[in-house]
C-alpha cells in the first residue's frame, strides 16, 4: 500500500489566491491595505528564511509588510516598546514575533503585550482561552492550517481518534483544541507519556510536532491511518540520508547543494503504511504561512468593523 500524499503547497496555494482576490477588492472598494509587520531578533539564520518568506508572500498578495530587525542582545523592555508602537500603528492590522526569542527575553510577556487584535500568530493569553472556549479568535497558523487540509481534502475528523504528539502553545496544543472541537476524540502526548508507542498505533490521525527525527516509525501506525508531519529537522551527514530516504537520489543532491536536506517527526517510508501522509517539506510548512496571510487579512477587516 502506498499513502495518498498530501499536498499543503496546493492547498496553500488555494488559500493564498483567496486571500489575493480579498485584499484587492478590500483596496478598490475601501483603500484598505492589511499590514503585517514581523519581528525578528537575533541572527538565527532558519528565522531569517521564515520571515524573509512571511513578507515576500505579503508583498506577492498585495498586503503591506515590514521587517524589523533587532540585535541578539536585545532586552524584554526594548521589545516590548517595539510591539507597543506597532500596536498603535495604524497601517499595521498584524504583529508577529518570530520565535525562538534569546534567554534573556520573557517570551510570555511579550506575547501578552501584542494587542489581542493583532495577534495573527493566536499566541496571546485571551486567543488561546477563546480558542479554548470555541469562540471566534485568532488561532495559531500551523495547526489552523492543517484543518484546512482535512477540509479541502475532504477528510472527515468527527469520531475519529486522533493522537497529537506535543503539547507546544504552537502546534500541540492548538491543535488538540481544534480537533476535539471538530469531534474528534483526542490524545494528546508528550515527553512524559508512557507507551506512547501503543498509543499511536491505535490512532486514526496522527499529527506529529515534537521536532525528533523520523520519531514515527511504521511500527507506530495502524494502516491507513492519516499522518500529519508537522517537524522541520535538518539532516546534514550521507549516513542519515541514505538510512532514511529509500529514494535519496535527489536528497543527496540536495545535500551537497545546501550541506542538509529536511527531514520530519515521521519516518518517510511511513508512506508504506499510512493512508495520508504529508511530506516534509511541502506538506505543513506553506500551509502555516497561507493561514498567517489570512489571518492578517481577517485581523484587518475586524479592527475596522468590517
Ligand atoms: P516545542 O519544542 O515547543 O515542543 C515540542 C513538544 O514535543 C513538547 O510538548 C515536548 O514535550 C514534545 N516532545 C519532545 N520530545 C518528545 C519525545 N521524545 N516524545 C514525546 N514528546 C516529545 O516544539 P514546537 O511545537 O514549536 O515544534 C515542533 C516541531 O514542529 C519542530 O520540529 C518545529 O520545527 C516544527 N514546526 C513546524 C512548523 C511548520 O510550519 N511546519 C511550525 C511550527 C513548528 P514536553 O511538553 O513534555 O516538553
Amino acid at each position: 500500500m502506498s499513502a495518498k500524499l498530501l499536498d499543503g503547497l496546493k492547498i496553500s496555494k488555494e488559500i493564498k489566491a483567496e486571500v489575493e482576490k480579498e485584499v484587492k477588492i478590500l483596496f478598490e472598494t475601501k483603500e484598505i491595505k492589511p499590514g503585517l509587520a514581523a519581528v525578528i531578533v537575533g541572527n538565527d539564520p532558519a528565522s531569517q528564511v521564515y520571515v524573509g518568506s512571511k513578507v515576500k508572500t505579503c508583498e506577492s498578495l498585495g498586503l503591506y509588510s515590514e521587517k524589523h530587525t533587532l540585535a541578539e542582545s536585545t532586552t524584554t523592555e526594548e521589545l516590548l516598546a517595539l510591539v507597543n508602537k506597532l500596536n498603535e500603528q495604524d497601517s499595521i492590522d498584524g504583529i508577529l514575533v518570530q520565535m525562538p526569542l534569546p534567554k534573556q527575553i520573557d517570551a510570555d510577556k511579550i506575547f501578552s503585550a501584542i494587542s489581542p487584535s493583532k495577534d495573527v500568530d493566536g499566541f496571546h493569553p485571551e486567543n488561546v482561552g477563546k480558542l479554548a472556549l470555541k469562540q471566534n479568535g485568532f488561532v495559531a497558523c500551523t495547526p489552523a492550517g492543517i484543518m484546512e487540509l482535512f477540509k479541502r481534502y475532504g477528510l472527515a475528523v468527527a469520531g475519529k481518534h486522533a493522537v497529537v504528539l506535543g503539547r507546544s502553545r504552537i502546534v500541540g496544543l492548538p491543535m488538540a483544541l481544534l480537533l476535539t472541537h471538530s469531534d474528534a476524540t483526542v490524545t494528546i502526548c508528550h515527553s512524559k507519556t508512557q507507551k506512547l508507542r501503543e498509543i499511536t498505533k491505535e490512532a486514526d490521525i496522527i499529527i506529529a510536532a515534537i521536532g525528533r527525527t523520523a520519531f514515527v516509525t511504521t511500527e507506530d501506525i495502524k494502516p491507513g491511518a492519516i499522518v500529519i508531519d508537522v517537524g522541520i529537522n535538518k539532516l546534514s551527514e550521507e549516513t542519515e540520508v541514505l538510512r532514511y530516504f529509500p529514494d535519496y537520489t535527489k536528497r543527496l543532491e540536495e545535500l551537497e547543494k545546501k550541506g542538509y536536506t529536511l527531514i520530519g517527526d515521521v519516518e518517510p517510508v511511513c508512506d508504506t503504511v499510512a493512508g495520508y501522509l504529508t511530506p516534509v517539506p511541502g506538506g505543513v510548512g506553506p500551509l502555516t504561512i497561507a493561514m498567517l496571510m489570512k489571518n492578517t487579512l481577517k485581523a484587518a477587516k475586524l479592527r475596522r468593523g468590517l
